[in-house]
């Protein structure tokens, strides 16, 4: 098993390589979201991309 290698996604709970750093709520703040639900979420009308979280750095 592998550990603290991804994190998982505050919308649907799914851990991923790639997340998304997103707000769509300014109440809310800033989430970090998998690919399909940044797909759903950026259509949002007060969508922010707040940059792309990777799993393996350098
Ligand atoms: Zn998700």
């Amino acid at each position: 098993m592998v550990r603290n290698r991804t994190k998982a996604c505050d919308r649907c709970q799914k851990s991923a390589d790639i997340m998304y750093r997103i707000q769509v709520d300014k109440s809310v703040g800033w989430q970090l979201v998998c690919h399909d639900c940044w797909k759903i979420l950026s259509n949002r009308p007060n969508y922010i991309y707040g940059g792309t979280w990777k799993a393996h750095k350098r």
